[in-house]
């Protein structure tokens, strides 16, 4: 089964298109026969067993990854234009005891002044700014190995932000975060997507969230085995097969 939701018509928005994208690693196949076609302001879930080749697709997007086949981005009346992408990778950690603060880790990025130096007023204010994008701005001084995982999450995702990107690729933003925090992070990406009208892939083994957030599913297990609404995915024979449930998700 192949429920694409949008039929590959196109033209009333901008779009990352995928076709016929496979990666080999040595010898291995890793994924083959991945076709997807995601509007801006959309949000798509990628789910699919661990190894199922998720996040080598998210690389392969990313330009990370070598590959077959076409990644394509294109907005309406311009020619040959390149995608900004943000992105915010799976399970990074600090060190509780490091020192690197939210401050210097966007100064770092965002500036080629050595960290030890402190920041300018002007680049803590613009600091404050990216934070208020998701309204940590609280978080500014504190240190990044002693955030919880909801406001890592947060602080990885505002700088992600900036500059602000058209595709937003978030590899597991979920894990490691509890059940309230998931709720506000998908509540604030929801807001994100509409409020700046950019894309989000990302990939999450958490089903319950996938219904009342993503516009489009697509289940991964090597190949593309199904793509759909959320209801249509969760309750499809593929996903019982997947992931081995005999009454399914819904
Ligand atoms: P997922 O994110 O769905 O858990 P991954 O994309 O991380 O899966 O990995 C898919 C498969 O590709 C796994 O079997 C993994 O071991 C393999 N793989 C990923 N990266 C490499 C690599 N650099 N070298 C060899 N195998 C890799
Ligand atoms: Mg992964």
């Amino acid at each position: 089964m192949n429920i694409g939701t949008h039929g590959g018509a196109c033209g009333h928005a901008c779009c990352l298109r995928i076709q016929d994208l496979s990666v080999k690693i040595g010898a291995q196949t890793i994924i083959t026969g991945i076709n997807l076609h995601v509007h801006c302001g959309e949000m798509v879930a990628l789910i699919g067993p661990n190894g199922a080749g998720k996040s080598t697709l998210l690389k392969s997007i990313l330009g990370q990854q070598t590959y077959d086949g076409v990644i394509s981005f294109s907005v309406p009346g311009e020619r040959n234009r390149k995608a900004k992408i943000g992105y915010v990778p799976q399970s990074p950690t600090f060190d509780p005891g490091d020192p690197v603060t939210v401050a210097d880790l966007f100064a770092c990025c965002m500036s080629k002044r050595p960290a030890f130096l402190g920041q300018s007023p002007a680049m803590r204010q613009k600091i404050r700014e990216c934070l208020g994008r998701v309204y940590s701005e609280g978080l500014i001084d504190k240190r990044v190995g002693t955030l919880s995982g909801g406001e890592l999450q947060r602080v990885l995702l505002a700088l992600a932000l900036e500059p602000l990107p058209n595709i937003l690729i978030l590899d597991e933003p979920l894990s490691g975060v509890d059940v309230e925090g998931m709720e506000n992070l998908m509540d604030m990406l929801d807001e994100i997507r509409k409020t700046y009208d950019l894309s989000i892939l990302m990939t999450t083994h958490d089903f319950s969230m996938l219904s009342r957030y993503a516009d489009q599913v697509v289940l991964l297990d090597h190949k593309q085995v199904c793509q759909g609404t959320p209801i249509e995915v969760l309750g499809s024979e593929e996903f019982r097969r997947v992931f081995h449930r005999k009454g399914g998700y819904l």
